[in-house]
């Protein structure tokens, strides 16, 4: 299930904890529409020459898509087409959307321009804590926001949410009922999908400048742990399958939730994808690629992107389809898993970090949350 993804290399203002590429000026987005329909015509022939599969999932990300018209989404989602389907829509086209640049009259644009489902950065319902993040919304906006892409018929919403954050002057205690509120308030929307991040410390983010000078104190492991459980256990009882350790899906009669994410789903099996705009990521086989960080030099590329790329070893390849597999409840076979060595496997096993059904080893959901640890003590020559 191959994939294309674009990246709108733009937003309003930088988010505390964001690392993702993008500028705020916004005056070059016309020109960098040309060069990334430019940019998809020099690259057309990119699945060809990965075995000539057909990519069948669209996943427009940022930056912040919400920023460009419905008319733009569907300039680009057309031309994708031509590229990469021969003119047929995609199985799968999401979109990233931030809750302050919804209205009616976008949200019905963008379904009409053919996107199917959307991804929602709302990531907190509290208003303190969303100003904190530097978020241009608050939680009633979010609310609305939700509810105008019912209106507008979308049938497949996924929000984000972020929890293991401390605001300033915040207890532990009061974390806590912050996190469970922004879980009820989920609960009773009843998205079709979550995916929900711990907050991490990137060293190109204000919250690593932040961290760096002492002005953000992070907290205790134990906190984000509690946190990551209370996720788990409200999600479970409100009816989604977790399918990945950030992801959750609602239940449906259907054995595997059909509201899983067909594109993100594709990454962590290893199919290939191409990556669209400045930043944005490639993979064929053994050859991953970027293009370069940056919006003016793309713009003067005219679409012929220069990709630095590496090629993975055997080995290397072996290890990533372990480390991808362990994150998600498929897990992985026995035959890839053997390559850790039988030793550690069994030790695994025998300390319940690990867990083999059907011939498949997993780890088991109430350990994801130290999946890193895990994976790594596998992986450690
Ligand atoms: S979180 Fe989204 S809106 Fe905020 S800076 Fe990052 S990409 Fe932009």
């Amino acid at each position: 299930m191959a994939g294309v993804y674009i990246h709108i290399p733009f937003c309003k203002s930088f988010c505390t904890y964001c690392d993702f590429y993008s500028i705020c000026d916004q005056r070059g987005i016309g020109r960098w529409l040309d060069s990334l329909f430019r940019e998809m015509e020099y690259r057309r022939h990119f699945f060809s020459a990965c075995g000539n599969i057909i990519p069948s999932t669209l996943y427009i990300g940022g930056g912040t898509p919400s920023l460009l018209s419905p008319s733009q989404i569907g300039d680009i989602a057309r031309r994708a087409e031509k590229f990469f389907r021969g003119g047929r829509r995609f199985d799968e086209f999401t979109m990233e959307l931030n809750p302050d640049d919804l209205s009616y009259e976008k949200a019905s644009g963008w379904k009409a321009a053919g996107v199917s489902r959307v991804s929602m950065g709302v990531q907190s319902f509290d208003d303190p804590a969303l100003k904190w993040m530097n978020r241009r919304h608050n939680g009633a906006a979010a609310l609305k926001a939700f509810d105008t892409l019912r209106e507008a018929g979308f049938g497949n919403i996924s929000l984000d949410l972020i929890f293991g954050y401390l605001i300033p002057g915040e207890t532990s205690a009061e974390g806590m009922r912050r996190w469970n509120c922004d879980l009820e308030t989920v609960m009773a929307l009843k998205p079709e999908h979550i995916s929900s991040y711990q907050m991490s410390i990137e060293a190109g983010s204000i919250l690593g400048q932040m961290k760096a000078e002492g002005k953000y104190r992070e907290p205790e492991d134990s906190y984000c742990a509690a946190q990551y459980e209370l996720l788990q256990k409200i999600l479970a009882e409100g009816g989604y399958e977790q399918y990945e350790i950030s992801n959750f899906a609602l239940k449906t009669d259907n054995e595997v939730s059909p509201f899983r994410s067909r594109h993100n789903s594709s990454y962590w099996t290893r199919e290939p994808y191409i990556g669209l705009g400045p930043a944005a990521h490639s993979f064929c086989g053994r050859t991953r690629s970027w293009n370069p960080d940056d919006v003016e030099g793309y713009i003067d590329a005219d679409g012929k992107v220069s990709p630095e790329s590496e090629t993975l070893s055997d080995e290397e390849i072996v290890e990533e389809k372990i480390m991808l597999g362990l994150r998600t409840a498929e897990g992985v076979s026995a035959l890839e898993a053997a390559a850790v060595g039988c030793g550690k496997l069994e030790e695994a096993l025998s300390c319940g970090r690990l867990a083999l059904r059907d011939g498949r080893y997993r780890i088991p959901s109430d350990k994801w949350f130290i999946s890193d640890d895990i994976i790594v003590n596998l992986l450690a020559e």
